[in-house]
């Protein structure tokens, strides 16, 4: 029997799966969304067929309906040989893939005060598939783990100190997966071994975030104790003053609202009043729709000043890297960002980042440019199936 890895990535009201064969190779992919919204839809993307489910599923519904599908189509013989599992909160507990057993369970349970729209939806994925396949090793690999290397300067807010001691408010960063495949990706690319890369990778999707990456290890990135903190994104809001906070109470906003209006009506979304989708953004701007062209103005300004202040955690830049739906598809983007940077010696060729402009994967710098800029895409699911290989085979 052929050995296949199943991956599993719960979101709030989505479900991604993809199967893996032994040499990494994608299988398989499906997507569940709309889950526990009365119009919930599955599709398995590499046999492009829907699968059936009730308009009220649950995640554990869309599992098991999706896998079933995948063990009748063959995708999944008797049983994954792994399966691995995202889980976007580690806490300080978790520095890297871990074997799931009750014990890891109980600690992602307790770190799910840190992230309460994202863990418990993990664990319920952990749960349902471990009850399908509970012969197999199943492992956990947490969004925040690259990033336990943060230095204290790095981690630390200005505040009371006694918050993080207690009650572990600390920047913890996010999108790990993403920019450790950033790294090793870049560093083939650049001839180097990923121990003695330096880079910038902006993780620009729905959710965005950039980290700085010294030597192989991250050590700076733009998302804190929740993944809020930072860049423009699609809805949220990336960096605000916290003064926000009184200031909206005085408007008769409270906090509930305000959480609401910050991770779902902020943003690209917010700023353009139309949508949270850049690529509709930019045809919007084309067309000379104002509010658009703010909202992309901000957008491309703001990862500007942030790549700017993680210049100051490296002493050496191997690359700066673009990916992430916006990142590897918007020359637009690239452009308006780094044309902010001209004093750090970071240039882009017009032609190669035009050229580079749809699904693509190369460098896109001058040759005078100071730094090499790539674009690489990124696949986090296979990241995932990487890490539930290494882990599991680390067990037998
Ligand atoms: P997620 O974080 O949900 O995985 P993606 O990485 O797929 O999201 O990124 C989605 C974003 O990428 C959307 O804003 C989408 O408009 C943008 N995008 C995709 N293709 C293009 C394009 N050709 N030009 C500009 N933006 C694009």
């Amino acid at each position: 029997m052929e050995d296949t890895i199943l991956v599993v990535n719960c979101g709030s009201s989505t479900l991604k799966l993809a199967v893996f064969d032994g040499a990494f190779r994608v299988r398989a992919s499906g997507l569940a969304e709309r889950l526990h919204q009365g119009d919930a839809v599955a599709h398995l993307r590499h046999h492009d067929q829907p699968v059936k489910l009730p308009p009220d599923a649950s995640h554990r519904e869309a599992l098991e309906a999706m896998i079933h599908a995948l063990v009748d189509l063959d995708v999944i013989q008797g049983t994954p040989s792994a399966v691995g599992h995202r889980v976007v909160h580690g806490g300080e507990t978790f520095h890297d893939a871990v074997l799931i057993d009750e014990a890891v369970i109980e600690a992602i349970e307790d770190c799910a005060s840190l992230a309460p729209l994202h863990n418990p939806v993990n664990l319920s994925g952990i749960r349902a598939t471990r009850a399908l396949f509970p012969s197999v090793p199943h492992i956990a690999v947490f969004d925040t783990a690259f990033h336990q290397t943060l230095p204290r300067k790095a981690y630390l807010y200005a505040l009371p100190y006694d918050y993080y001691r207690q009650w572990g408010v600390r920047r913890y960063g996010f999108h790990g997966t993403s920019h450790q495949f950033m790294l090793t990706e870049s560093a083939q690319r650049l001839g180097k071994t990923p121990a003695t890369t330096s880079i910038i990778s902006a993780h620009l999707g729905n959710g965005c975030s950039i980290a700085a990456i010294r030597d192989g290890i991250s050590v700076d990135t733009s998302m804190g104790l929740t993944p809020l903190e930072g860049l423009v994104m699609g809805s949220r809001s990336g960096d605000i003053d916290p003064g926000l906070f009184d200031f909206l109470k005085t408007k008769g906003i409270d906090q509930d609202q305000l959480h609401h209006v910050l991770n779902h009506k902020s943003g690209l979304l917010g700023l353009s009043g139309q949508t949270n989708d850049m690529r509709t953004l930019c045809e919007l701007a084309d067309h000379g729709h104002e509010p658009s062209l703010v909202a992309v103005e901000v957008f491309c300004y703001r990862l500007a000043r942030y790549i700017g202040a993680m210049m100051a955690s490296l002493d050496r830049l191997d690359g700066l890297v673009f990916t992430g739906g916006i990142g590897e598809n918007s020359a637009r983007v690239r452009k308006q960002t780094l044309d902010h940077l001209r004093l750090s010696g970071l240039c882009l060729n017009a032609e190669l980042n035009q050229e580079h402009g749809q699904n693509s994967d190369g460098y896109i710098n001058d040759a005078d440019s100071r730094f090499p800029v790539l674009v690489v895409p990124t696949n986090e699911e296979l990241v995932i199936a990487r890490e539930s290989q290494r882990i599991a085979a680390s067990q037998e």
